[in-house]
């Protein structure tokens, strides 16, 4: 079976290490992958930094900026080109979903489509109870800022999130390169600091429909390996049971260590290798 590193950033990230990208594929290839994609964070849409209320801190920290693209782009094709013959490294990028500006979104794909080669879509941002649009992983602080009256009702922060993952899944209508839903499970990234109970029976019916719409899609899924390093999550994204449930589904799932440095990648793959294994 091939080892593919599926969800892996760059220095464009803003918030990880400055290691060059070579020193990423030279850790891929001591570790054995076959292959490996670059899915460094795209730019937010224009409107979006216009619209945030916030602290812009927190969208400059979120996603390279319009500007960077062609160099990350260049930066990809330069290691392309490096390694070719050792490991087969492909361009792609991890886009945000932001409800309100679906438009855009899709856009930016289409518009991106004749280089991309996969994509990771993800939710990051969601709106609020009263429309405000905050983000979910920033710091555990944040997401209880932006999401006060969901907090103390867990199933509605819950049911909030895989409402926007749900609607997430259109932008990709009509673009023909993979696609991957990210991190399926990063609202419970603060787990532990909260105290989150588990999904409840109507919850777990969003995440099944969700499941069979991107079946319908020929969407994948993004297995995530960052949650086992925070220090208030120490599960995969999505958890186990929803990955038997993805592959129950017939969803294809890939690995990815969402490695923001050299020392991340690859971590945890045996054991979500073994997982999938031990389902077939
Ligand atoms: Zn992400
Ligand atoms: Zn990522």
């Amino acid at each position: 079976m091939l080892k593919k590193e599926g969800h892996s950033h760059t220095k464009f990230s803003h918030h990880g290490s400055q290691e060059p990208l070579d020193a990423y594929i030279d850790r891929a290839l001591e570790l054995g992958f076959d292959d490996y994609v670059v899915t460094e964070h795209a730019p937010l849409p224009d409107r979006f930094y216009a619209d945030f209320q916030g602290p812009a801190e927190m969208l400059t920290t979120s996603a390279m900026t319009k500007d960077e693209l062609n160099q990350y782009r260049a930066e990809v094709d330069r290691v392309k080109n490096k390694y070719a013959g050792k490991i087969h490294i492909k361009a792609g990028l991890e886009v945000d979903y932001l409800p309100g500006y679906d438009r855009e979104i899709h856009d930016f794909l289409k518009e991106n489509a004749d280089w991309l080669e996969e994509v990771v879509l993800s939710v990051h941002f969601m709106a609020n109870d009263q429309g405000v649009v905050g983000p979910i992983d920033y710091d555990e602080q944040t997401l209880a800022d932006y999401f006060p009256t969901e907090m103390k009702q867990p199933q509605r922060l819950f049911a909030r999130y895989f409402d926007t993952v749900a609607a997430s899944l259109a932008v990709t209508d009509g673009l023909a390169f993979p696609i991957r839903v990210g991190h399926l499970t990063l609202i419970r990234k603060y787990q532990h600091y909260f105290d989150l109970p588990g999904f409840d029976d109507s919850v777990k019916q969003q995440v099944q429909a969700i499941l069979t719409d991107m079946q319908a899609r020929g969407l994948a899924v993004d297995f995530n390996a960052a949650g086992y390093s925070k220090p208030y999550n120490g599960q995969s994204y999505p958890t186990f049971d929803i990955v038997a449930q993805a592959v129950q589904q017939g969803l294809p799932l890939v690995y990815g260590s969402d490695a923001h440095r050299v020392s991340e990648l690859g971590l945890h793959y045996d054991e979500m290798a073994d997982f999938l294994a031990s389902l077939s």
